[in-house]
């Protein structure tokens, strides 16, 4: 039996195969049948029809009726048709003529009554009641947002429902003067439609008792344009009300929140209201009546009447002002003081501080500026300390310097002392025979002159040769100038000349045709320059008996200055050129080891290197070079 009934579906689902493919395809190219699928399922439709006092966009109506649609949208069990109708006639200042209207929805719902009414306004309510005997004679009703003095009891049938407010304007007035007590002026913004009319005669009443308190200025008889001249000059301590404003004293109608966004535009004064939906456009707040509650308890009464509940069983107590709401912005604009509102008030529309609006971002920076902060200090300590290290090597190299060059100065004290005595030699012989000169009669004067010239120049070669020793062996702190390096050089050659004329070396110095412009401590390059020669005229021993020479040159390359030492030693070994730089490196039976290493701290403390080549034909090369200035 089930293997029949399986192959009866399967034929069955060839059978409908098509169909259902095209009903899917539908259901997702229409949604609209989906739509009308899924409330079928939900059950009957439910017809509602929704009677507008004014217009659908008249405030503060219009806000409640939105806010009522979408509570019974949304709570609906069933799918819904709202319907909704104008009553034009409230506009009129006149009882305008209301049996077309009539006679239009008598022939609409005639036979097909809705399933609910829902009036909405006081003007919606009258002619609900006044007509329903005629149109909707067994549709049960709601009458709402409407206030308690406006409900016509008397009409009032067992098929009603009446979802009525208390408005308390005492009880508004009263917190209007709590909150600005200054107020002298009330003036009271009222069109002139047989509602509004009402209203104003039932606010002069219940406001008497404030007439000796302030004045209280009524603008029900002018148009709005006059309502928007005077609101802008009004005198200080003056305070706008805003009742309701449909229609001014000229017949002109006021939709939507026209008319209150220009009495806000122009208006020197705040604005204060009793009514949920002008709250956030402009009026300061205070009690008043909230849509919510109205909404809620219709929206109730509605769900109630179509689940079959007898609409006498329902009943409402006049809905109170709500707890006292005020927009931050106004209470701003208008210097009002938090502290002035009634206990238990709610502050809307509050701007965020930065701190509340920003809190994360500002979060963020502050830890980045601290971690900054924090590793910019380490790094400023770090650096103070490097600078410090810097220093104090500095001058530990500056005393080793200092030490090397006085050993230097050492190894050429005979030469210096030849040097000075072949001069002070020449002083002395020159200044005998001058004597002896004298001792004759007739003196040549001429004579006497020419050896007068030679001693003075030969006093001032051993005053130089003095004057080099002492700016070498002077200790002095590192100090960078500017200097002409060739200058510099030729200076330590002076020093040596007389060394390596000793020693029978042919000592050359070549310098470029060319300023040679560094930055340096000029001792210390004269130092580094001495030590390359010394070493030269060490490497040239006395059994040396080919070329004595070391020639001194300088060049510019690149940027560079660049000396260069050449001798015709024998050059230094391949495996001692990786160390020759080291300190305490020395192939001498007597050597320290130091000068170069001393030579090459130097360099690089000027920011050039220095470095040492084997030459072609023989002989060491030693070249510094330095960053040129400019
Ligand atoms: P020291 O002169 O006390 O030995 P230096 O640091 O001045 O110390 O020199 C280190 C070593 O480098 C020398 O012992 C020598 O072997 C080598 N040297 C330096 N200059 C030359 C040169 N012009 N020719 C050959 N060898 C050299």
């Amino acid at each position: 039996m089930s293997g029949r009934k399986s192959r009866a579906s399967v034929k069955l689902r060839a059978a409908w195969a098509p169909w259902l493919g095209l009903g899917l395809l539908l259901a997702c190219v229409l949604p609209g049948s989906a739509d009308a699928a899924q409330r079928s399922a939900r059950g009957e439709l439910k017809r509602v029809l929704v009677l507008h006092s004014f217009g659908r966009e008249f405030r503060p109506w219009s806000e409640y009726a939105r806010s009522i649609k979408a509570g019974l949208e949304q709570q609906s069990t069933w799918p819904l048709d709202i319907q909704e109708h104008t009553l034009l006639s409230a506009r009129f200042n006149n009882r305008g003529p209301e049996a077309p209207f009539v006679a239009y929805l008598h022939s609409l719902y005639e036979g097909a009554p809705p399933d609910i009414v829902l009036a909405i306004g006081a003007p919606a309510a009258r002619f609900a009641q006044r007509y329903r005997a005629t149109l909707f004679p067994d549709t049960p009703m709601v009458l709402t947002v409407v206030e308690d003095r406006l409900v016509d009891r008397a009409d009032l049938t067992d098929n009603d429902v009446v979802v009525s407010a208390h408005l308390d304007f005492m009880a508004v007035f009263n917190t209007i003067l709590r909150v600005l007590p200054d107020t002298k002026t009330v003036a009271i913004v009222i069109g002139a439609s047989p509602l509004e009319k009402f209203w104003t005669d039932a606010l002069k009443r219940e406001l008497k008792p404030l007439e000796n308190r302030v004045d209280l200025v009524w603008y029900s008889d002018l148009s709005f344009e006059e309502m928007l001249a005077r609101a802008a000059k009004l005198p200080p301590h003056a305070v706008l009300f805003w009742g309701l404003m449909s229609v001014d004293a000229a017949g002109i109608v006021y939709e939507g929140d026209i008319a209150l966004r220009s009495l806000r535009a122009v208006a020197n004064a705040p604005i204060f209201s009793y009514q949920d939906p002008f709250f956030g456009d402009g009026t300061v707040g205070g009690p008043m009546q909230l849509t919510a509650d109205t909404s809620r308890k219709t929206v109730d009464a509605v769900m109630r009447i179509l689940g079959g509940e007898k609409p006498s069983a329902i009943k409402f107590e006049p809905i109170d002002f709500g707890r006292p709401k005020y927009d931050w912005r106004e209470l701003q604009r208008w210097g009002i003081s938090e502290s002035n509102l009634p206990p238990g008030s709610e502050i809307l529309f509050r701007e965020p501080t930065v701190w509340e609006r920003y809190r994360w971002q500002m979060l963020l920076i502050t830890a980045i500026i601290l971690v900054q902060s924090g590793l910019i200090s380490g790094l400023l300590h770090e650096r103070r300390r490097r600078v410090v290290a810097e220093i104090e090597s500095r001058k530990r190299l500056t005393e080793l310097a200092h030490i090397t060059r006085y050993s230097a100065v050492g190894e050429l004290t005979t030469s210096i002392a030849h040097e000075l005595n072949q001069p002070l030699g020449s002083i002395l012989t020159n200044t005998e025979t001058a004597e002896l000169m004298l001792q004759g009669n007739s003196p040549d004067i001429k004579e006497i002159r020419l050896i007068l010239a030679d001693i003075r120049r030969d006093d001032q070669r051993a005053s130089e040769v003095i004057r080099r020793l002492r700016s070498v062996l002077k200790k002095t702190p590192f100090e960078i100038k500017e200097i002409e390096l060739n200058e510099t050089v030729r200076e330590a050659i002076g020093l040596v000349r007389a060394v390596a004329g000793a020693r029978r070396i042919t000592l050359t110095f070549t310098p470029v045709l060319a300023d040679l412009r560094v930055r340096g401590d000029p001792i210390q390059l004269q130092q580094v320059v001495l030590n390359l020669i010394i070493n030269a005229m060490d490497a040239i021993s006395d059994a040396n008996t080919g070329k004595r020479e070391i020639s001194v040159w300088t060049v510019r390359t690149d940027g560079k200055a660049e000396v260069n030492v050449v001798d015709t030693g024998p050059g230094v070994t391949p495996a001692d050129l990786t160390g020759l730089f080291d300190p305490f490196f020395t192939t001498k039976p007597q050597g320290m080891g130091m000068g170069l290493a001393i030579a090459k701290t130097i360099v690089e403390a000027h920011q050039g290197t220095i470095s040492a080549t084997n030459q072609q034909g023989g002989g060491a090369r030693f070249t510094i070079r330095l960053p040129l200035r400019g």
